[in-house]
């Protein structure tokens, strides 16, 4: 698998603008639709947002615009990207800004709701890249503000939401006036058999890539919550690491501080132990990091940023000593072990000021992780109407309803339960 963005083909100006953003590797969505992209062949995107699927068919776009240079006609686009909501339509705007800052495009957005008068100025001028609403858009063609029979691509973004929205007629209608010889791309979340059809009618012979949300990527990790007192972690978490099979444990804290006293509190017990973080000097992250490899130092202690360039095969365990504030950290977390088709264990502890982050993480992972209640004495609910975090991977995810938290239930599973690790994967 394509694991960065220069081999999958794109232009220098693009691979610069990519790196701007931060992205360092292709999500699976990219990968799998990038290079079909490029050949120039239509695409059947199953995905939803989150996916990393703007930039998938925003970067081939504007390779293929910085490649035939060349300029829109007045009163012409060269690409179309139909999207059901103002708002997505301006982010889709945006990333094509970002994305194409080097490649010297333009970039208009017809939307509902806005005056007409500098839509129509930029459409009058040309337009490189149109992100439209369907609604808006229909409007500027019957005024023959806009021509579409010059354009190269098409974008549909969300078409079951075009549909939820009742804009497949619009839709239909615009498709008329678009060139037969073009190239179409089609995104949808799910596909309904309207939704279907739709495809059907606008792409030819089109490559199929469906990628769903959270399932598995090639690491399955057992995972494990801990219910228990602040207090009482640095016990437990002695306890755990005295067992044998804890080989090679990377231990997670959310502060730098918060990983020295862990560290501190290991080595009291006799456990041999080093830190990792941002206070640390490059000399002193390598030792660490050298001790852990060769596996002199079984345990290593680790705040999420210097995690990062940390990679070292056959973790057995990754304890989250903390629960991260951002619930995709945890999946990046427990990723850590597992690698290469091994088996992994990540294990969590939660005390009570945590609930909330154990409960966005479930709803990212739309899992129920097994829990121990280690607790010694209770602590409180969450209070019934407490707003759940509003996480857009979430649905379906478990929900407040559990009674996991109150004091007299005691919530001790049957045992750990293996799920998948890991993002985005193929369907
Ligand atoms: P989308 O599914 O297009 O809404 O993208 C979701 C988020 O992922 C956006 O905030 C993008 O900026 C981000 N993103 C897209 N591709 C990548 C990548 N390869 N690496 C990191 N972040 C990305």
């Amino acid at each position: 698998m394509t694991d960065n963005f220069t081999t999958l083909g794109l232009a220098e100006p693009i691979l610069r603008a990519i790196a701007h953003e931060g992205y360092t590797t292709p999500t699976p969505i990219q990968t799998r639709a990038i290079p079909h992209l490029l050949a120039g062949r239509d695409l059947l995107g199953i995905a939803q947002t989150g996916t990393g699927k703007t930039a998938a068919f925003a970067l081939p776009i504007l390779h293929r615009l910085a490649k035939s240079g060349g300029r829109a006609l007045p009163g012409h686009c060269r690409v179309l990207v139909l999207a059901p909501t103002r708002e997505l339509a301006t982010q889709i705007a945006d990333s094509f800004k970002a994305y194409g800052r080097h490649v010297g495009i333009s970039v208009a957005v017809v939307i509902g709701g806005a005056s007409y008068g500098p839509q129509t100025k930029a459409l009058a001028r040309g337009v490189d890249v149109l992100v439209a609403t369907p609604g808006r858009l229909l409007d500027h063609i019957e005024a023959r503000v806009v021509r579409l029979d010059k354009t190269e691509v098409v974008v549909l973004d969300e078409a079951d939401h075009m549909l939820d929205l009742g804009f497949l007629v619009p839709i239909r209608r615009i498709l008329k006036h678009l060139p037969a010889q073009r190239q179409s791309l089609f995104f949808s979340a799910t596909m309904p058999k309207e939704i279907r059809a739709l495809a059907d009618q606008m792409l030819r012979d089109p490559v199929e890539v469906a990628i769903v949300p959270l399932a598995t990527t090639v690491a399955s990790v057992t995972q494990q919550v801990f219910l228990i007192e602040a207090d009482k972690k640095r016990q437990l978490l002695v306890e755990l690491l005295g067992q044998p099979n804890f080989t090679r444990t990377l231990v997670f804290t959310r502060t730098k501080r918060g990983a020295d006293r862990v560290v501190a509190h290991l080595e009291a017990a006799g456990l041999a132990a080093a830190a990792i973080h941002g206070n640390k000097s490059q000399g002193q992250r390598e030792k660490a990091l050298a001790g852990f490899k060769s596996g002199r130092t079984r345990v290593l202690v680790a705040t999420d940023i210097a995690a990062r360039g940390i990679d070292v095969d056959n973790v057995t365990h990754v304890v989250n000593f903390e629960l991260p504030h951002v619930p995709e950290t945890y999946v990046h977390r427990i990723g850590r072990t597992a690698r290469a088709g091994a088996a992994g264990i990540a294990i969590s502890f939660c005390d009570g000021e945590e609930q909330t982050l154990l409960r966005d993480i479930e709803r990212l992972t739309r899992q129920t992780l097994p829990s121990v209640d280690r607790r010694t004495s209770g602590w409180k609910t969450p209070s019934a109407g407490a707003k759940p975090a509003n996480h857009r991977s979430g649905r379906g995810a478990p929900g407040r309803g559990s009674n996991r938290w109150s004091n007299q239930r005691s919530n001790q599973r049957s045992g750990p339960r293996t799920v998948n690790a890991g993002r985005y994967a193929a369907a």
